[in-house]
């Protein structure tokens, strides 16, 4: 669990991490945009405010000097209002500069300061004609360069004037660095490297937190099913809140569940080998007096022969016991096999019903086939014979003297149906769900003591019926009398293949 804890917490950081990643290079993305438009609008602005400061000085009667030379000068109020504005700035005729503003002229300073070094000079000089360059090759006022100078980069944008301005000003050149782009971007990067571990700490922190909290229940389940060592403690039960429904309640029932149902066979398995032992005991402890009798040298040969034919007897009762428990045995395992061959119904029912009539003889009991249509099944003749015969010994078993007993078959919807009626004393409601269940009676210490069934017989109908695809029913009423019903699928019609084998499972 630790581990999955573990997991969860890393996955959490990681995540948030990639979250501040993603969020930061988009947000650098926009704000580097936002600032170049920003600092576009500004070179713009700042053009347009020298176009007027020229324009405005020549209106206020401030005459632009060009009588003096080829170039204009402009006066001093011009030229100290010019150096205000930010940015390179240049103004010039169609192809000559003018005026070069305060930023350029330190291009200049530069180049011509005594101390400066020849690498120093030159970059001053080549970075001022690049600018200058750039502003002359501009044809339109929409048109931005970017000029890559010694030590940073410039936005370079043109005013075009047509008519030109006072002096014969056409064109205002201004550029812009861009220092404050990559100062934004390193400041978020900044800020991003900062505060994401911060972040990504408090998310795993919090993922750790909750991790353990959501996994209490299941340690809390491993250790109630860790309780459980043996069959004597399947009693116990994962602790549930009764409203959980989430995955872990869902889990923790299913769990309770699996080991309600592994307490049911394990107390079934219990009660079968008691049952079992004692069933086995009985007939010994009466073979075991039997041969004592038979001992004791003062008994005549007729008692000696009476000993051994009870104790005879008791091994056949055993042995009955012990070949019933060796089937239902390996019927659990799936070893056995059931024979599958054609097998016509009516002589076997015939058969079945005439042995009913002698077992009945004693108790005048009159068995009778109202009804018997020829069906013929797939299955194994001696486990049906078996099936049908402890039926039909059941129905005489628990019949009173002189009551009825109708055994038929009848053949419906590809099917065969054997019916064991009899007007015997019946089964209680309360009893009928279990009488399938091995070694289960209804009067268990009356049964036992008359040494008759030992409680097999049903279930291994039940699994007879079962292994050949077909189901067994019974209705009764206490004192009125039981009607069992087997139901077996008919054999297809012109299916006679014999010995395919099919294992029971
Ligand atoms: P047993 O060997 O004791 O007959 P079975 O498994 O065949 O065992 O039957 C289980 C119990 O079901 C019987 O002990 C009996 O109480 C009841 N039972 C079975 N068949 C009938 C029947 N035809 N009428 C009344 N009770 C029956």
């Amino acid at each position: 669990v630790a581990s999955v804890r573990a997991r969860v917490t890393v996955a959490y950081g990681i995540a948030t991490l990639a979250t501040i990643a993603v969020f930061a290079v988009i947000l650098i993305a926009e704000r580097r945009a936002s600032t170049l438009t920003r600092l576009v609008e500004e070179g713009r602005n700042t053009a347009s405010l020298a176009g007027s400061i020229i324009e405005r000085s020549s209106l206020r009667g401030i005459s632009v000097d060009t009588l003096t030379g080829p170039r204009p000068i402009f006066p001093l109020s011009v030229t100290s209002l010019l150096d205000a504005l930010p940015g390179y700035l240049v103004v010039g005729d169609s192809s000559q500069v003018l005026f070069r503003g305060r930023a350029l002229r330190r291009f200049d300073e530069l180049a011509n300061a005594p101390g400066s070094f020849a690498e120093a000079r030159t970059n001053a000089i080549s970075d001022r004609d690049k600018i200058e360059g750039a502003g002359f090759d501009i044809r339109s006022a929409s048109e931005i360069r970017r000029v890559r100078l010694s030590t940073h980069e410039v936005i370079v944008l043109s005013a075009l004037h047509e008519p030109p301005l006072a002096g014969g000003v056409r064109r205002v050149v201004v550029g812009v660095s861009t220092q404050r782009v990559s100062d934004v971007t390193s400041e978020l990067a900044a800020l991003t490297f900062l505060v994401a571990p911060v972040l990504a700490l408090l998310a795993s922190g919090i993922a750790w937190t909750l991790a353990g909290r959501a996994f209490q229940p299941v340690n809390q389940m491993v250790n109630d099913v860790e309780a459980i060592t043996d069959g004597r403690s399947l009693h116990r039960r994962v602790v549930l809140d009764a409203e959980e429904t989430d995955e872990f309640g869902r889990l923790g029932r299913t769990v309770n569940d699996m080991i309600g149902r592994l307490e049911t066979s394990f107390g079934a398995l219990r009660r079968f080998t008691a049952d079992a032992s004692h069933e086995l005991r009985t007939p010994l402890t009466v073979i075991r007096a039997d041969v004592e009798r038979a001992m004791n040298t003062s008994v005549n040969s007729h008692e000696h022969a009476v000993a051994l034919e009870e104790a005879l007897q008791q091994v056949s009762r055993m042995t009955g016991l012990v070949e019933s428990l060796l089937t239902l045995a390996r019927a659990d395992e799936g070893r056995f096999e059931v024979v599958r061959e054609a097998v016509p119904l009516e002589p076997l029912i015939r058969e079945v019903a005439e042995t009913a009539v002698i077992l009945g003889e004693e108790k005048e009991i009159s068995v009778t086939i109202p009804i018997m249509q020829p069906a013929t099944v797939l299955g194994d003749v001696e486990r049906l014979r078996q099936l049908f015969l402890n039926l039909a010994t059941n129905a005489v078993k628990y019949t009173e003297r002189g009551g009825r007993v109708e055994i038929s078959l009848e053949a419906r919807h590809e099917e065969a149906i054997v019916t064991v009626k009899d007007d015997g004393i019946g089964i209680a409601a309360a009893d009928l769900p279990f009488i399938f269940e091995r070694f289960w009676r209804v009067d268990r210490a009356r049964t036992r003591s008359e040494g008759s069934g030992s409680g097999l017989g049903l279930a291994i109908s039940q699994w007879i019926a079962h292994a050949h695809e077909g189901r067994i029913d019974v209705v009764s009423r206490l004192g009125r009398g039981s009607t069992f019903t087997i139901v077996l699928p008919a054999a297809p019609r012109g299916n006679s293949t014999p010995n395919s084998a099919l294992t029971n499972s």
